[in-house]
């Protein structure tokens, strides 16, 4: 018989012993087997009560960024999309009008602006092609859900919390950027 590796093991079909009829020592392996990890370690934690740490490169849920005064810092420019290799990002551009400098940075804004989160691959390509920090890729990812419209996620629910309304939530999304900022 010819294999393809050198792993094959040949059955054994001869006649079972009388211990073997018994199962006893088996069983009693098995036994041995599930008693020595009862102390051991557990691999796995209570989530969601417990969670694990993100590594610092990780890299989740999009978040749109505001500057410190709470203002929208995306200006609809397109190059985050123009990057998405899974054109997962879908933008409507708006002119600010007078009396909304306090909502938007700059003179133009994002209208409506959509990720779908099952085409997005995680790559982190907006990030890195934003010339305004306007988008970034947080340490928290999209939860389960059982349609496929709710991995669309809109504008507000990617904005960032109001640094200034809501400076705890704030904080929490910037997650490991605020320490970096902090220790810059
Ligand atoms: S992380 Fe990558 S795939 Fe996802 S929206 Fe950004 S560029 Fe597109
Ligand atoms: S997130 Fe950045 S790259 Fe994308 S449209 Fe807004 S400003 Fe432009």
């Amino acid at each position: 018989m010819s294999t393809l590796t050198n792993k094959a093991k040949a059955v054994d079909r001869s006649p079972m012993s009388f211990m073997e009829k018994m199962y006893l020592p088996a069983i009693a392996k098995g036994m041995m087997i599930t008693f020595s990890h009862i102390f051991k370690k557990k691999p796995t934690i209570n989530y969601p009560e417990k969670q694990r740490p993100f590594s610092p490169v990780f890299r989740g849920l999009q978040i749109l960024n505001r500057d410190e005064e709470g203002r929208e810092n995306c200006t609809a420019c397109g190059l985050c999309a123009v990057a998405c290799p899974a054109e997962a990002i879908t933008m409507e551009g708006a002119e600010r009008l007078p009396g909304e400098e306090h909502l938007y940075r700059e003179e133009k804004y994002a209208a409506k602006y959509e990720i779908n989160m099952l085409r997005c691959i995680f790559c982190g390509l907006c990030e890195e092609a934003c010339p305004k920090d306007a988008i970034y890729l947080s340490e928290t990812f999209a939860p389960a859900d059982y349609q496929r419209k709710q991995f669309v996620y809109n504008k507000q629910e990617l904005l960032i919390p109001h640094p200034k309304e809501n400076p705890e939530a704030y904080q929490k999304a910037l997650g490991n950027r605020a320490n970096k900022a902090t220790s810059n």
